[in-house]
């Protein structure tokens, strides 16, 4: 399947309610439909349910089970078209702006709408970072208190990043939202967590909390920047160029995110991040993210420090 690279492509390709739910009907049943009851492969469609009825046995599958669409009242043409717009907005694209674009009766529908598909942009826990890793940590919000038309009072929230430094360019990056009080349990965890150990070499600079990673049987290049600032960006560049990104995005479109929310804001950014050579596919790939449905899991990353 081929998907829409500009706004007029979008609506030629997904022109109705009916277009929408024949793309979806195809990703879910690949082969064509086959009744789970009797295996015939005719059905009725009942768009009001959206539910395909078995022809023979009158079994009633539905399009949408498993999906991020299951049991919305939006259209499946506005969630297309919120698809469209989280794979084409480099920067993102804020929940009010969204409403007014695609006329959902409320901000907290479009809230919804986008956070449920950052939800599904979460990294898979088996897709490990190699090479040459470059970790560091940062604070995030905090310094919005007070901003003249800053919508919220925020706490800063640290965040930790890691990067693959590849010869000329960064590689992937995976960025989480650490509990402050336990930073450095927390950093080996997240670290051991997101690599492959036996592929990886983490380097950091002098922070003590690193230390830990040479306990946990981490590779480890610790390297001492002394208070020079302009060192720590030449040890370790990508991680500094993707905080530096993260913060102009966090407070440009989305005008500040609360520390509750701020890890989907950083899934997305990542995925995006991930797949900055492949923007012509974003469309396909959020689709094919929000069809396979229930958000991958989310859990504190657990890994052993005892690797
Ligand atoms: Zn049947």
């Amino acid at each position: 399947m081929t998907f829409p690279k500009t706004l007029l492509a979008f609506q030629d390709q997904f022109p109705d309610e009916d277009a929408c739910w024949q793309t979806l009907r195809r990703m879910r049943w690949p082969h064509g439909f086959r009744c789970p009851r009797c295996a015939h492969r005719k059905s009725y469609r009942l768009a009001e349910r959206r539910l395909e009825q078995c022809q023979r046995c009158r079994y009633q599958a539905s399009v949408t089970a498993g999906t991020l669409f299951h049991q919305t009242r939006v259209p499946l043409r506005v969630w297309f078209l919120a698809i469209f717009f989280v794979a084409r907005h480099k920067q993102g694209i804020s929940a009010l702006q969204f409403q007014r674009d695609s006329g959902v009766g409320s901000y907290q529908t479009a809230w919804t709408m986008l956070h449920k598909l950052r939800s599904a942009l979460r990294h898979r826990p088996a897709d490990r970072l190699v090479g040459l890793v470059e970790a560091d940590e940062t604070f995030v919000g905090g310094h919005e208190r007070g901003r003249r038309g800053g919508r919220e009072v925020l706490h800063k929230s640290i965040v930790v990043a890691a990067v693959e430094q590849r010869p000329h360019s960064a590689g992937r990056v995976r960025l989480e939202v650490l509990e402050r009080l336990r930073f450095e349990e927390d950093l080996g965890p997240f670290v051991c967590g997101v690599i492959d150990a036996r592929r990886a070499i983490v380097r950091t600079d002098g922070y003590a909390g690193s230390i830990g990673l040479d306990a946990a049987g981490v590779r480890h290049d610790r390297r001492i920047q002394g208070s020079d600032r302009a060192r720590s960006s030449e040890i370790l560049p990508w991680v500094h160029t993707i905080f530096g990104n993260l913060k102009t995005r966090l407070r440009g479109t989305f005008h500040g995110v609360s520390g509750k929310h701020l890890q989907l804001y950083l899934d997305e950014f990542a995925y995006r991040f991930d797949r900055r050579w492949r923007e012509g596919e974003l469309f396909g790939f959020v689709l094919a993210r929000a069809v396979r449905g229930r958000p991958l899991p989310y859990p504190r990353l657990t890994a052993e420090l005892t690797g």
